[in-house]
């Protein structure tokens, strides 16, 4: 991370703001505020008959009888979204709908699956790591952190996860940073409930409590314990999406997020993804982002032309 504004002494990193100090952590933890059924689902999903993971020895996407394939098969069925297959960006029919990835969530194999470490159904093991390489955080004057990407990626690529304390809403309101560093991760959802009804053979207690978990909301705070995806700035022209991932299970503890590229990324371009239409409206006040600085640009040059025409048409008159 580095900081790059105009007061050297304010790019001192004892003088950098106390959001921007933080425990890096590699997977989602449990927080305050969950609800009972969430917390209970959590529990329940620990014991080993709710795991869902493989014994494979080789590549999952060729053995028919691997559980994660399985899952990751009725997900696609149930859901549409294509299967993530390492090393391969998402493939995305052209659509009308306003997000390609929130209604549709995926199943991946995780650690706790026997297969190879290069299988070909877990794509997002290594996504976070040798991040210098990959990114780079700068803090400027105007828009204070931003994410870079240091590489090229079509549209469809994983890009990073977005790891945090997993909190209930009531965390959410209690703390203007915590609600503007999280992100929701469970909004009471008819894909998980969807893909619940087709899991057969659940223990019934655990899908019980997962439906009732499905209902309810569930926010990733990355301010005191996430990774470096929590520097991602808002933009309403994005580049990346939120795709939620399940691993080792269907448990809200076994749920991801992971951003996906939403259209080709260059080298130095900065990594954005939109967050939401009430934050914008909120708290963004004016957007920073360059889809907007361009219309401001755009509607100032207008006003500009106008006055312009108006003070010729007024001198035209008066001579
Ligand atoms: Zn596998
Ligand atoms: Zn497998
Ligand atoms: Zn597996």
């Amino acid at each position: 991370m580095t900081s790059s504004l105009g007061d050297s002494l304010r790019d001192r990193r004892l003088n950098w703001p106390s959001t921007a100090i933080f425990k890096t952590i590699s997977n989602n933890i449990d927080g305050e505020g969950l609800a009972q059924s969430v917390k209970q689902s959590i529990k329940l999903g620990l014991e080993q008959k709710n795991h869902i993971c493989c014994s494979c020895t080789g590549d999952c996407s060729t053995n028919e009888k691997c559980e994660c394939l399985k899952m990751a098969q009725l997900m696609e069925k149930t859901l549409g979204g294509e299967k993530i297959v390492r090393g391969q960006p998402i493939h995305n029919p052209p659509s009308d709908e306003k997000t390609i990835y929130w209604e549709k969530p995926r199943f991946v194999c995780g650690p706790r699956c026997s297969c190879r470490k290069d299988c070909s159904l877990n794509p997002i093991q290594s996504i976070d790591k040798n991040q210098p390489e990959k990114f780079e955080i700068l803090r400027t004057d105007q828009k204070g952190f931003c994410l870079y990407a240091k590489f090229d990626a079509v549209a469809g690529t994983p890009i990073a996860s977005f790891n945090g304390e997993m909190v209930g809403p009531r965390e959410i309101k209690k703390d203007m940073n915590v609600y503007q560093y999280s992100l929701q991760v469970i909004a009471n959802d008819d894909p998980f409930r969807k893909i619940l009804s087709k899991c057969k053979s659940m223990d019934h207690e655990y899908k019980d409590q997962l439906k009732k978990a499905y209902r309810s909301s569930v926010y990733i705070n990355p301010l005191k314990m996430g990774n470096f995806a929590r520097m991602t700035n808002h933009s309403c022209d994005p580049n990346m999406e939120v795709l939620r991932v399940f691993q080792g299970g269907v448990s809200p503890a076994d749920l991801r997020v992971v951003f996906i590229a939403t259209k080709a990324i260059k080298a130095g371009d900065e990594l954005t993804f939109n967050y939401g239409d009430d934050y914008v409206g909120q708290y963004l006040g004016t957007c920073l982002c360059d889809k907007c600085k361009e219309e401001r640009g755009s509607r100032k040059r207008k006003i500009e032309d106008t006055t312009r025409v108006l003070r010729s048409q007024a001198k035209r008159q008066c001579n």
